[in-house]
């Protein structure tokens, strides 16, 4: 059994019934990921994915198959799939930025100081 791939059909739909049964999370992104509301379907990463099957039924509108199944005019859906990994940012959600620890309360005096001696140094 080749690799499954999602096509066309999901384009618009994207109600999520193959992450359900998906045994390994290889179906992205799910509704409570960043990338949900923009991507314009959902996506196999072929690289977890155990072709397993159970996504292939599960989904209201046919648009799962392998590599075998799969109609020509689909065909570039295989890369499709893979590229969305590729070029995928991170597992992080947050940028690095909101990832710093919390300044402490009090330290801020210092830090601001230690700002205006490191500018006047670069100035001299
Ligand atoms: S074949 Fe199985 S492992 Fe692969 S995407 Fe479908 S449900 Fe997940
Ligand atoms: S079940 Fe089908 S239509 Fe629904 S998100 Fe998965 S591939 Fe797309």
């Amino acid at each position: 059994m080749g690799m499954y791939i999602i096509a066309e059909p999901c384009i618009g739909t994207k109600d999520t019934a193959c992450v359900d049964v998906c045994p390994v999370d290889c179906i992205h992104p799910r509704k409570d990921e960043k990338e949900f509301e923009t991507a314009e379907m959902l996506y196999i990463d072929p690289d977890v994915c155990i072709q397993c099957g159970n996504c292939e039924p599960a989904c209201p509108v046919t648009a799962i198959f392998t590599e075998e199944t799969i109609s020509e005019k689909w065909k570039h859906f295989q890369q499709v799939n893979a590229d969305w990994y590729t070029n995928r940012t991170g597992p992080s959600p947050l940028p690095w930025r909101w990832r710093r620890p919390a300044t402490r309360r009090g330290s801020s005096a210092s830090t601001t100081a230690s700002r205006r001696a490191s500018a006047s140094s670069r100035r001299e």
